[in-house]
């Protein structure tokens, strides 16, 4: 066994204090990993993650124990454990043939970055416990406030390092980032007025009350990211609240669409509280005329937030940014650094165009968050917090705008290339076009496609029917066999009377992913859609006959 017993935790004090002073010796299991991780950061993970067929249910055996540990383990055993029945079965999330979601490879500079901010485990939700933390964050927010909003160097000399003002929020995500903006946008609304002390004091009951309404709503398009639902959910108004508006061809809002359904909620005493653009849907990567939406919220007087937690970095690319093209006209705007800012998760950022507009939510308490004070915790949703904003702060300054750039630039040319790829391919289906470097395609071999054309729409319906299983199969046997990944979803395709079909989907953020791995990636899946059980012929003579 190469485990080194030295520096052991039993169950006695002087055990107990060697482990908050003592380090693994570098010849121990964790020592090596350490050392592996900070020389070969690839080499490690292609290395340690091995068993990618396991399926789930036998991992599940591995951790399936409901009692707590009694004894102590030693560290370096328990890092073997780990290796063996953990990292073993991870996702290799890194890998440039996993292009199915959002998460993908880190900058190596993440790992040894990261263990500063642990070792110095600053919590950022009052100065007291995160002097030096506070500024920098406070300073990372008006990096990415300048980036959406352009504001003159007055301004953010004045508010960035304001204790009454907020240019934004840094959270664990795009959820937290979406929640914060929308209540703020609830308090607004519903703010306090005459002897009405405001929903944030009194709730909104009495709120719709005061102010004579029957409802709120939020406004977005059927590609609206699910965190809106859940925030309509915990501020007091329903799902069903969040209104979705049907979008065109391209997957963007339809404004005049969204100006109706506005206009049936007046009728009903509904007041709109807030519309919200999506600047890269999760689905098809897709940017809505935030222009656009921009008018309608300043007709509807309300507010106007942006959900750019995957494309907000788009605005780094001097060629893309103007897909964003009025985003600085709103109120709040989501970005998620731990997406394409290349940062490990638990990183995500709202920012609001007025430094005063977060002030209904603001809070504050006796012995932290005290009036007057810099605290960062009197404007966030969440109280405890990591000094993840050093990460992002690193980021940006190793990596530049141009930096940035680049790995933008890229990952755009690369799912245009492999749209490219898909539509000169006779047996694949290029469903979304991608605008950033999002796209859904799915196989359809070159007579199911000749059938479709001429099809019925009813026979249509059969058809996709099918195909929507295939679809299913292919994804399913590709991510079982673990050599490449693509996730997949469910939309509904103009071509197709909107009807909603099953297709593969692709984020190509990786910058180390090839043009061959994905030539391969439509190879595998010829191969697997051949192995299929799904009877194509039979379908096919069906129809025909
Ligand atoms: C990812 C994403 C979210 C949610 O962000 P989390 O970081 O997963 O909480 C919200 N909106 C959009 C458009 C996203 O892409």
């Amino acid at each position: 066994m190469d485990i080194n017993h030295t520096k052991i935790a039993t169950a006695d004090m002087e055990s107990l204090h060697r482990i908050f002073t003592v380090a693994e010796a570098p010849d121990s299991t964790l020592g090596k990993i350490e050392k592996d991780i900070s020389e070969n950061l690839a080499g490690f993970l292609n290395e340690h993650i091995v068993a990618r067929e396991i399926p789930l249910s036998e991992i599940e055996r591995d951790f399936n124990h409901a009692h707590l540990p009694e004894e102590p383990t030693f560290v370096s055993e328990h890092t073997k454990f780990l290796l063996d029945k953990l990292v073993a079965h991870s996702v290799h999330t890194a890998a440039p043939s996993f292009i199915g979601h959002m998460t993908s490879a880190l900058p190596y500079f993440m790992l040894p970055l990261s263990k500063i901010m642990i070792a110095l485990n600053q919590n950022l939700v009052k100065i007291e416990t995160s002097k030096a933390f506070t500024p920098l964050e406070r300073q990372v927010i008006g990096m990415m406030h300048h980036l959406v909003y352009a504001e003159s160097d007055a301004f953010y000399q004045d508010f960035m390092h304001s204790e009454s003002d907020s240019l934004g929020a840094f959270c664990s995500g795009g959820t937290v980032a979406n929640i914060s903006a929308l209540w703020v946008a609830r308090n607004n609304e519903l703010k306090a007025s005459g002897d009405f002390k405001g929903v944030n004091n009194s709730g909104l009951y009495r709120g719709l009350k005061h102010y004579g309404y029957d409802g709120l709503a939020i406004l977005v398009s059927t590609r609206g990211h699910y965190s809106l639902a859940k925030a309509a959910d915990i501020l007091g108004l329903g799902r069903d609240d969040v209104v979705a508006v049907p979008v065109d061809g391209e997957h963007k809002v339809l404004v005049d669409e969204m100006k109706l359904k506005a206009n049936q909620l007046k009728q009903q005493n509904i007041k709109v509280m807030a519309i919200v653009g999506v600047a890269g849907t999760t689905e098809t990567g897709n940017v809505d005329p935030l222009n656009d939406l921009a008018d309608l919220a300043a007709e509807l007087d309300c507010h106007f937030h942006v959900d750019a937690a995957w494309g907000g970095a788009t605005l780094f690319s001097e060629k893309h940014k103007s897909l964003l093209k009025g985003i600085e006209r709103a109120d709040s705007v989501t970005i998620d650094a731990h997406k394409q800012m290349y940062v490990p998760m638990g990183a995500g950022l709202v920012l609001f165009k007025s430094p005063r507009l977060a002030s209904e939510i603001e809070h504050h308490a006796e012995y932290v968050l005290r009036k007057g004070s810099k605290d960062l915790g009197s404007h966030t949703l969440e109280g405890s917090r990591p000094g993840m904003a050093m990460l992002v702060y690193s980021a940006l300054n190793v990596l530049g705008r141009k930096g940035y750039e680049l790995l933008i630039d890229r990952s755009i040319e690369q799912a245009a290339y492999f749209a490219n790829l898909i539509q000169n391919n006779a047996d694949f289906e290029l469903v979304s076009q991608p605008e950033l470097c999002i796209l859904t395609y799915r196989f359809v071999p070159k007579q199911i496609k000749q059938l479709l054309k001429q099809a019925t729409p009813k026979q249509a319906l059969l058809i996709n029917e099918h195909l929507d299983d295939l679809t299913q199969f292919i994804q399913k046997s590709q991510r079982e066999a673990g050599k490449s990944f693509v996730s997949r979803t469910r939309i509904n395709c103009a071509r197709y009377d909107n009807q909603v079909i099953t297709v593969f989907r692709v984020v190509l953020a990786n910058p180390l992913t090839t043009q061959q791995i994905l030539q391969e990636m439509l190879e595998e899946q010829v191969c697997l859609a051949n192995k299929s059980q799904i009877a194509l012929p039979e379908l096919i003579r069906i129809l025909e006959s």
